[in-house]
C-alpha cells in the first residue's frame, strides 16, 4: 500500500492533505512461542506487509476513524468518552491507543485516521500490532510525545489487554516497532532488552515460506488463558517468578518436583526447552550458519503441538509436508490453534514444497492456503 494512494484518499475523506504518513509491519515470529508471558526469549522478525496511516491532529477532542479495509464510513469518537471494556469492533484498536497515550498523562487534542493495511488479519501475523504501533507513531511524532522502542509498544501492549480486552504478551508490538531489516530482534521479555541478529536469507541462498492456513485462530478465546494459567501455576509450585528462572540444566529437576502435575509438567518442560531453543537459533545465526537453524525450528513444533498442545490438523499438514518435501525446518508461528507456519528452505525449492503444500491441503478437503515468502523488512518509520 503506497504512502501517496493512502494520503490521496486521506484528502478525499477529510477535505485536506494529512500531516503525515507512517507504517507499521506485521510480523513472523522465528523462534520462541508463548515464552513472552513467561519473562523469556522471543525472536520476531518484520514483514513486508504494513498497516500505513495518514494522520492529521484536531484540537477539539474527536478521533475520526477511517480503515480502507473494513466497509463503512469514518467512526467518530469523542476522545473523553473512550474507555475500556465496551462492545468494540476494530477501532477499539486505534482508540485504546489515543486512550493508553492519555491515560500515560500524554496531552492528544484529537486525530483524522485514514489507514490501510496488507498484514492479513487473523493470521498470527499481528495486523493488530500493526495497527497500533502505526498510531501510537504517528500521534508521537505529530505530539512530540518523545516515546521510542519499548515504551511506545508498552502503551500499545496496554491498549490491546486493556482496551480491546486481548491477554497478549510484549512481542508483537516491539516487534512492529523495533525490527530491522535484514535481521531478527532477540527479545529478553523481562527487561525488554534486545539485540538486532542478522538474518538475511537471500544471501544465504535460503528463503523462508510463511503458510497461511486460513484457520481463524481465537486468542482471546479459553485455550490461551489456560495455557497462561497452567504456566503461572507451573511457576507457583516451583517456587520461581516466572518459568524463565527455570535453566535449561535443571529442567530434569523441575519435572521431577511436578511429577504429579500431569496438566502444568508438559507446559513447563515446552517453556524452558523453547527457551533454549531461542538461544541456540542466536547463537546460529550469529555464527553465520542459518541452514543448521532448521532442526531448531522443527524442534520447536514437536515441542508445541506434544507439550503445549496448540496446534492443530492444517499447522501439521504443512510441516510433515514440507519436512518431506526437503524442507531445513517448519513449525507453526504465533498463538496456535490455527494461523500460520512457517517453513525454512533452500531458495531452488520454493517452488517444489509450494505445491507440495498446497496438494496435500487438497488432499485433505482443507481450504486452500496462502503461501508467501516472507523477508525480514523494517520496523515502523514515518514514510512522508
Ligand atoms: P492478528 O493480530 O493475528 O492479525 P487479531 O485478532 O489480534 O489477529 O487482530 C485482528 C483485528 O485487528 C481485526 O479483526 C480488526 O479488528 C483489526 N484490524 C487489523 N487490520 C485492520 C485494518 N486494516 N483495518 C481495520 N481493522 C484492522
Ligand atoms: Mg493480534
Amino acid at each position: 500500500m503506497g504512502a501517496q494512494q493512502v494520503a490521496d484518499r486521506f484528502a478525499e475523506l477529510y477535505g485536506a492533505r494529512p500531516e503525515g504518513v507512517w507504517a507499521a509491519p506485521g510480523r513472523v515470529n522465528l523462534i520462541g512461542e508463548h515464552t513472552d508471558y513467561n519473562d523469556g526469549f522471543v525472536m520476531p522478525f518484520a514483514l513486508p506487509h504494513q498497516a500505513v496511516a495518514a494522520v492529521s491532529r484536531r484540537t477539539d477532542g474527536l478521533l475520526r476513524l477511517h480503515s480502507a479495509d473494513i466497509g463503512g464510513g469514518i467512526t467518530e469518537l469523542r476522545l473523553d468518552d473512550l474507555a475500556p471494556g465496551g462492545d468494540h469492533d476494530w477501532t477499539a484498536y486505534p482508540a485504546g491507543v489515543v486512550w493508553a497515550l492519555r491515560e500515560a498523562g500524554h496531552e492528544i487534542t484529537g486525530a483524522d485516521v485514514h489507514l490501510a493495511s496488507t498484514v492479513p488479519t487473523g493470521a498470527g501475523l499481528s495486523s493488530s500490532a500493526a495497527l497500533e504501533v502505526v498510531i501510537a507513531l504517528a500521534l508521537n511524532d505529530l505530539y512530540g510525545l518523545g516515546l521510542k522502542g519499548w515504551r511506545l509498544a508498552r502503551l500499545c501492549q496496554r491498549a490491546e489487554n486493556v482496551y480491546v480486552g486481548a491477554p497478549t504478551g510484549i512481542m508483537d508490538q516491539t516487534a512492529s516497532a523495533c525490527c530491522e531489516a535484514g535481521h531478527a530482534l532477540f527479545l529478553d521479555t523481562r527487561d525488554l532488552s534486545q539485540r538486532q541478529i542478522p538474518f538475511d536469507l537471500a544471501a544465504a541462498g535460503l528463503r523462508l515460506l510463511v503458510v497461511d492456513t486460513q484457520v481463524k485462530h481465537a486468542h482471546s478465546g479459553g485455550e490461551y488463558g489456560k495455557r497462561r494459567a497452567g504456566c503461572e501455576k507451573g511457576a507457583a509450585l516451583l517456587g520461581v517468578d516466572a518459568l524463565r528462572d527455570i535453566p535449561y540444566d535443571g529442567l530434569d529437576a523441575a519435572l521431577a518436583r511436578l511429577g504429579g502435575e500431569e496438566e502444568v509438567a508438559p507446559l513447563v518442560r515446552h517453556i524452558v526447552t523453547e527457551n533454549e531453543r531461542v538461544e541456540r537459533t542466536v547463537a546460529l545465526l550469529r555464527a553465520g550458519d542459518p541452514r543448521a537453524i532448521g532442526p531448531v525450528l522443527t524442534e520447536g513444533h514437536a515441542s508445541l503441538r506434544d507439550d503445549f498442545r496448540i496446534s492443530c490438523p492444517e499447522l501439521d499438514l504443512v510441516v510433515d509436508t514440507a519436512l518431506a518435501g526437503g524442507a531445513l525446518g517448519a513449525r507453526m508461528t504465533g498463538g496456535g490453534f490455527g494461523g500460520s507456519a512457517i517453513v525454512l528452505t533452500e531458495a531452488a525449492d520454493v517452488d517444489t514444497l509450494t505445491k507440495a503444500v498446497e496438494e496435500a491441503f487438497a488432499a485433505a478437503g482443507f481450504t486452500a492456503p496462502r503461501v508467501f515468502e516472507a523477508v525480514p523488512s523494517a520496523g515502523a518509520r514515518r514514510l512522508v
